[in-house]
């Protein structure tokens, strides 16, 4: 497979057959830019579409890939905002649809549906309840979405945060998050055919251990054994030429970074 070093190459396994197919809705960091909206991933296969958090300006963004009614699923990693507000456009959307769609299955770590609850009002929030059908998810969580094998880890972060593994046959991609060094994201990492890695300080130890710098994420998915590491999450100020550099050098293979619109099939 070939994925070239800003992440806009394409991934193609089973004899040039596409099987999974990942759309990068948004992978800007923290907050949004004009042509970078916050994180969103958009996973389909067989027909099936799963979303995968929902940051600021991935609802405009990720309808030129999927309409309201054709989303299958969703996973809010975490309540931070940059993760799941954009949940709200989606809300209304749904809810004053023509045709009703039939509730969405919006999985999510215990306190998410609080969290975002307490933004509604009046019948906002019997809609809400309506519209969306929350279910809890946590690190011990095996699911079957559609043709996607999900599986997660308890990642270390603020509030709780999930890694997540989208497995689709012989085929794995996993998403890291939010994350600082430790937490169960290296281990959910382990022989990922691509990881896709947060990289939001633009060196070790700039803040808390909460995010990763590029070395980080490299040194991770070299030891963790992954095929390929694209980083995300990237914060608009930091330079991404020299974060792509750093991490292959810790990866010692060539890295991807990807932004809005990039696709991965394999
Ligand atoms: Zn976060």
């Amino acid at each position: 497979m070939a994925l070239d070093a800003s992440g806009r190459g394409r991934a193609r396994g089973r004899g040039g057959e596409p099987g999974v197919k990942l759309t990068v809705i948004g992978s800007s960091g923290t907050y949004p830019t004009p042509t970078n909206a916050c994180s969103g991933y958009l996973f389909s296969s067989e027909g099936f579409n799963l979303q995968v958090d929902c940051g600021p300006g991935t609802f405009v963004e990720g309808q030129e890939y999927c309409s309201v009614e054709e989303l299958d699923a969703v996973i809010l990693t975490h309540w931070h905002p940059d993760h799941c507000t954009d949940i709200y456009p989606l809300f209304y959307a749904l809810r004053f649809h023509p045709d009703s769609p039939a509730r969405l299955p919006v999985y999510a770590p215990a306190g998410a549906e609080r969290h975002l609850f307490a933004f509604l009002s009046g019948d906002s929030r019997e809609e809400f309840q309506r519209v969306f059908d929350f279910r809890v998810i946590d690190e011990a969580s095996e699911l079957e979405a559609g043709p996607f094998k999900l599986r997660f880890a308890r990642t270390h972060h603020p509030v709780e945060t999930l890694a997540v593994s989208v497995q689709e046959g012989a085929h794995r991609i996993v998403y890291s998050s939010d994350t600082g060094p430790d937490g169960g994201y290296p281990g959910l990492a382990a022989g990922a055919d691509i990881c896709i890695c947060e990289s939001t300080y633009e060196y070790a130890g700039q803040g808390p251990p909460i995010h990763l710098s590029a070395g980080e994420a490299g040194s991770i998915a070299a030891n963790a054994g992954v095929g390929r590491l694209c980083l995300a999450h990237i914060f608009p100020t930091v330079d991404a030429r020299r974060c792509v550099g750093e991490a292959s050098e810790a990866f010692g293979e060539e890295v991807g970074c990807v932004v809005q619109g990039d696709r991965i099939e394999l």
